[in-house]
């Protein structure tokens, strides 16, 4: 066990001496964990497969799950991709920085231990000023997953990141919460067409806008497809209660939870809502503990509030928890997709 350092940082303009402190211990082949907009993550020389493998340690993470590449800019693109299609660019000018991880042939100088193994690496341009300044600091890529224990919530503030790796991280760079709240979107473009092996914080249309056609990989629909991804899993970003979520018309998901809420209070159980503000009052009278996360239309709010809501319940020490559906335009499918897997299949489609 190691001691874990929390470095304080202002988000918008980091200050140069901080980042400079965890730019040495990556250079040294420690650990740092720092903010993007999407979540934390948990970084290393990207190029070093001793200190890549400390990444897989820290988190109990499998080998077979690779790791996402962070990049200053696209000009570092030929550095760890053997080559680049011109849609490549075509995206990377449209989206970074931001939250988009391309999935590209891989180079050879980068390890098999970032792309578990594959001819593949995932790759992206974080839009948030601690995590550019660190990586050209380093001068080299930094390959970070979440920063949490392997099927954990992934963290948004620092103060997760010290519940799940206190010990297990040098460097902790507190930038606040992050602003997007879902991890990025992965899209593969080593398929014949464009394909989403994850949903994230940017939207399948955002996507489509630019390139025309997007498939979204068939397992996100059907619990039976293969595998579109290694890390892909189905039980993933789980809060430790029994989730089930609610899809369908609103006002029967409602309905529908408020009669699920009764039951298993019912059955001793403490329960726990993930909700809208506005729909509160479909449960007035209920000894529930409320988690909302903004407005049902603000998608942007709802997904910028998910994991920590999540964790809000499992603080709470609740042993069930109802959460519904928030559809699946834009934001919505990257909050689909966290909130099925969090049920682990206990997704419920009320008519
Ligand atoms: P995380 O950074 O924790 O959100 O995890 C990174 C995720 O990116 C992995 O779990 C995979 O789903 C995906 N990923 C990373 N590299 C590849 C790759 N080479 N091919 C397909 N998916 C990848
Ligand atoms: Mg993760």
């Amino acid at each position: 066990m190691r001691s874990t350092l929390v470095l304080p940082i202002d988000p918008v303009t980091p200050d140069p001496a901080v980042i400079e402190e965890a730019a040495a211990v990556l250079r040294r082949g420690g650990l740092v964990a720092f903010p993007t907009e999407t979540v934390y993550g948990l970084g290393a020389n990207a190029l070093d497969a001793g200190t890549v493998q400390r990444i897989f340690a820290a988190k109990g993470r499998p080998a077979s799950d690779p790791l996402i590449v962070h990049l200053a800019d696209c000009e570092g693109l030929p550095q760890v991709v053997a080559e680049a299609p011109q849609v490549a660019y075509t995206l990377a000018a449209h989206f970074w920085p931001g939250p988009l991880t391309l999935v590209l042939p891989r180079h050879p100088q980068v390890p098999l231990a970032v792309t578990a193994g594959g001819p593949t690496v995932a790759v992206r341009v974080p839009a948030h000023p601690v995590a550019l300044a660190l990586i050209r600091a380093t001068g080299f890529p930094i390959a970070a997953p979440s920063a949490n224990r392997f099927g954990h919530l992934s963290p948004t503030q620092a103060a997760h990141v010290l519940d799940d790796l206190e010990g297990r991280v040098d460097v902790i760079l507190d930038g606040g919460p992050t602003p997007v709240g879902v991890e990025s979107t992965v899209l593969s473009l080593v398929t014949p067409v464009p394909t989403i092996l994850r949903p994230g914080g940017v939207s399948r249309e955002a996507l489509m806008a630019v390139l025309g056609e997007v498939q979204v990989a068939e397992r996100l629909f059907s619990p039976e497809a293969p595998l579109p991804s290694p890390g892909v899993l189905t039980k993933h970003y789980a809060p430790r209660a029994r989730l089930t979520l609610y899809c369908g018309p609103r006002e029967a998901v409602l309905h529908a939870m408020r009669e699920a809420a009764v039951q298993e209070i019912g059955r001793g159980q403490r329960v726990g809502l993930l909700l809208a503000e506005e729909d509160l009052p479909a449960f007035t009278g209920l000894q529930v503990v409320f988690q909302t996360v903004g407005m049902g239309v603000r998608l942007d709010e709802v997904a910028r509030q998910l994991f920590t809501a999540l964790r809000a319940l499992d603080h709470a020490n609740v042993t069930v928890i109802l959460a519904r559906d928030f559809g699946a335009t834009g934001l919505g499918l990257a909050i689909r997709d966290r909130l099925t897997r969090a049920a682990a299949g206990s997704v419920i489609n009320v008519k």
